[in-house]
Order: C-alpha cells, then sequence, then structure tokens
C-alpha cells in the first residue's frame, strides 16, 4: 500500500557534515519521510512488508543535491571563447568581458535561449546540481520590443529547467538604467523594464503564473545599483518581504560599481540599500567582493546573506570573497556557478577556503576556533574545514532561493538528492573520517552517478 523507497548507501552525509555508515533514506513521493544512520539486514527484511521498495545504491556517498544560487544560464556559450587578448588591447577586464557577453546577449532568438538553457541546466544535473537560482535579465525580442507575453524568455527558463527536471527559482531581474543619470545603452535594450509600474507588473503576473508548481519558485532581483535607482530598490524590496520571496543583486562586486555608488549617492552600496530598506527582505547580495567594514556590519545585523561565485570570480578578476570577516560574523555563504566558466560546486567550495589560504599563507583558514564557535558551539573535538563549506553548497543556498525544506538529507525534507561513486579512482581509500574532505577537496562532476530531484530519479 505504502509507495515508500528505502535508498540503501554506504555512506550517508547527513546535517552539519556528520558521515555515518552503512545508513538508509526512505522516500514517500517528492519528500524524504526518514532518516536511519545504520541499516542492518535485519531491519530491512522485517520493514520489507511496508515498503515499496529497497534499492541498495551500493558503493557511493548519498549527498543533498547540490543548490547553484547564481546562474546566467546563457552565458554558458561564452565558456572557452573569452580567454584571449587582442594584440593591440592588453587591458582586460570585467567590462571588456562584458561587452562579448552583450553581443552574446543579442544574438539569441526565443528558441536559441531556450535551448542554451536548457544545455546548460543539464550540465548543472551531471555535475549534482539538483536546484538553480537563475537570475534571469534577457526579457525582450532582439530589437528591444516585449513580446506579445513580456514574461515569454522567463517562462522558456522555467519550461527548461522543468524539461531537465532540475529544481528553479527563477529571480526575475529588473534592468533600468546603465548607471547613475545614464539611459540604459542599446547592447541593453533586451534587458530594460521602462518604469517601475511596469516591472513590478510583470514580476508580479510572472509571481502569479508559476504558484502551485512543486518545482518552481519566482524571486526578484534588481541587477545592481548602477542598473536601478534608489526608489526601485525600495519598492521591489518591498514587494519581496509582503511575497516572501526571494530577493538578490549583484553588491560589491567591482571597485568601479563602488565608486559609481559614491558618486550618485556619496556611499557605499549596503549604506544605500539600508537606507532603501532593503535589509527588511533578508537580501542575498551577489559577490560581495569590496566590502568595508561599515558593509560587513550592515550585512550581519541586517540578517543579509553573501552568495559568492568563486570560479567567476577569477575568472573576471573580480576579487577576493571576504570569507573569513564574513563568517567570523556569523553570516550565511551560499555558491553559484554564475557566468558557468565551469560548474562544479565542489570546485566553488573549496577555493573559499584555498583563496583565504593563498592570500593569508596559511592552512584550514576557516577552521578557526572563531568561526567554528560561531556555527558549531563546543559540540566539535576536531575542526574540519570541511564542515564549514559543506553547507555553502546545499542548505545555504536552498534558504538563499526560498526553500525551507531543502537541501539536507532530514526528515520532511524535499527528497532531492545525489550520490558520488566512490569507485572511482579519486576517491579510492576514502573512509568516513575523511569522506567529507575527499568530497569538498577532491571531488568533481565526473563521480556524480544518480540524481534525483524531488523522489524522482532525473539521471
Ligand atoms: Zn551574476
Amino acid at each position: 500500500m505504502s509507495s515508500v523507497i528505502r535508498y540503501l548507501a554506504r555512506y550517508l552525509v547527513l546535517p552539519g557534515g556528520d558521515v555515518v555508515e552503512h545508513g538508509a533514506l526512505d522516500v514517500c513521493d517528492d519528500r524524504i519521510v526518514a532518516v536511519h544512520r545504520s541499516m542492518n539486514h535485519h531491519q530491512i527484511i522485517r520493514d520489507r512488508e511496508s515498503l515499496a521498495n529497497v534499492v541498495d545504491l551500493g558503493d557511493v556517498a548519498l549527498t543533498p543535491g547540490g543548490v547553484n544560487a547564481h546562474s546566467h544560464a546563457f552565458q554558458r556559450d561564452l565558456r572557452g571563447r573569452t580567454e584571449w587578448l587582442h594584440p593591440d588591447r592588453e587591458d582586460e577586464d570585467f567590462w571588456s568581458w562584458r561587452e562579448a557577453m552583450y553581443a552574446l546577449a543579442l544574438g539569441f532568438d526565443a528558441p536559441a535561449f531556450e535551448e542554451v538553457t536548457r544545455r546548460c541546466f543539464l550540465e548543472m544535473l551531471h555535475a549534482g546540481i539538483t536546484c538553480v537560482g537563475e537570475f534571469h535579465y534577457i526579457h525582450h525580442q532582439q530589437g528591444g520590443t516585449p513580446y506579445p507575453e513580456p514574461n515569454e524568455l522567463a517562462h522558456r527558463v522555467i519550461r527548461a529547467a522543468k524539461d531537465v527536471g532540475i529544481r528553479i527559482s527563477l529571480l526575475r531581474v529588473a534592468y533600468h538604467r546603465a548607471g547613475h543619470g545614464k539611459p540604459a545603452l542599446s547592447e541593453q535594450r533586451r534587458f530594460i523594464a521602462p518604469d517601475l509600474e511596469r516591472c513590478l507588473f510583470w514580476q508580479q503576473s510572472l509571481f502569479d503564473r508559476v504558484q502551485g508548481d512543486p518545482l518552481v519558485k519566482v524571486g526578484v532581483a534588481p541587477h545592481s545599483i548602477r542598473a536601478v535607482p534608489f526608489k526601485w530598490f525600495e519598492a521591489l524590496s518591498s514587494w519581496a518581504k509582503t511575497h516572501d520571496a526571494p530577493f538578490h543583486t549583484h553588491a560589491c562586486e567591482q571597485q568601479g560599481e563602488i565608486e559609481q555608488s559614491l558618486q550618485e549617492y556619496g556611499k557605499r552600496p549596503m549604506e544605500v540599500f539600508d537606507d532603501a530598506g532593503v535589509f527588511e527582505c533578508s537580501p542575498v547580495f551577489v559577490h560581495a567582493t569590496h566590502l568595508s567594514d561599515r558593509e560587513l556590519e550592515l550585512i550581519e545585523t541586517g540578517g543579509g546573506s553573501v552568495c559568492a561565485c568563486p570560479t567567476t570570480e577569477r575568472n573576471l578578476g573580480d576579487g577576493f570573497l571576504p570569507a573569513t570577516k564574513l563568517l567570523e560574523r556569523g553570516v550565511r555563504i551560499s555558491l553559484g556557478s554564475d557566468s558557468h566558466a565551469e560548474i562544479d560546486l565542489w570546485q566553488e567550495m573549496r577555493l573559499v577556503e584555498y583563496h583565504e589560504r593563498l592570500q593569508k599563507e596559511r592552512r584550514n583558514v576557516l577552521a578557526s576556533r572563531a568561526i567554528m564557535q560561531k556555527f558549531f558551539g563546543d559540540t566539535l573535538e576536531r575542526y574540519d574545514v570541511a564542515r564549514v563549506l559543506w553547507p555553502m553548497s546545499n542548505i545555504n543556498g536552498a534558504k538563499d532561493l526560498g526553500w525551507q525544506d531543502l537541501g539536507e538529507l532530514r526528515e520532511g525534507f524535499l527528497a532531492d538528492f545525489v550520490t558520488v561513486d566512490l569507485s572511482k579512482p579519486a576517491m579510492w581509500n576514502v573512509d568516513r573520517e575523511s569522506l567529507l574532505s575527499h568530497l569538498v577537496f577532491a571531488s568533481h562532476p565526473g563521480l556524480v552517478r544518480d540524481v534525483f530531484v524531488g523522489g524522482k530519479k532525473v539521471l
């Protein structure tokens, strides 16, 4: 009668990074209904009558699915195509990369846009990512006129996600101008909302359309302090709060962006967000690579969180995430593959630590007593840096994307999980003690074997 399926695995990675051997996960429909920390043969036989099926996944680590909290799927097509210099122009940075990205953004018609998105999401599933936050900013036709259905491309993004089976939070981007006192550039014509009223109307209509879909949420994303005026930050954060929807914005990624903020407001971005009431809506700040001490304090006291994208930040030469300072203040960090120079959340995780090591010439920087006490109190005998990094790739991203019951193998949570093949060379000689560090420091997408979203096997 019951449709509970029991999955057995050599290891399970439980909340807090605890690893258990020969545990099991019971799944009914799209939920985890029980987590067994150990499971012997007798229990399986005893329970068999109440189970629809027992699946022994074998020599694998069963972990929560990865949550990729910041993606621009179409930028996947820039991969491998911007890693060169013209001999006459030897000064490449974010802003010149952006020109290539704009050219790409103008080229897609609707079906091509849907196809590149689908391909990107499929690669994510192969990399063990089961939920994506798509920061979606191409809205209009190639000439800049809205589609008859203004959310045409947003709906295509959602369709691409559903087609491959990945869970999605569509973060609909508000974009209005090139900068302070500067109207939108012609290259930005597909992104633009002409006024706040229409922006809110399109936002609301997309939000209303996805209600009731178990795999889809909609959030709001003013693109950046450059692209959106003050009043829009007030209105959009208030909208997010009223609708209990995620609010994301690019923040403090570039020195140039901070200079523009100082010019326009005489203040740094976080101070402007504070004035606009943005901290009322549990905002997620993407990048945050250039923060003053005052801004760190505002994020901490305002309950903001940070989505870091280290592989993209190093590809674009953005700068370093101030991970130690954020974690010492207890700020939650999630991860995104952003421009998709590569798609590998394990890599994103370990870079958060490795970038600190390279700058400080120390090891295990993020396992400091101050940070471990902040997140784990006195519960641990040993300070594994992997425990600090692990939630960044799953539960933290889930919270940032508005999924309160996702990102851990926990009773009552959504059944999004993956298996990592431990028979592969990269995992030879792994044991229970070292499993979490193996995953964080040595795993890669090629080790992912099975992928489940909402209890359904999608790979
Ligand atoms: Zn981005």
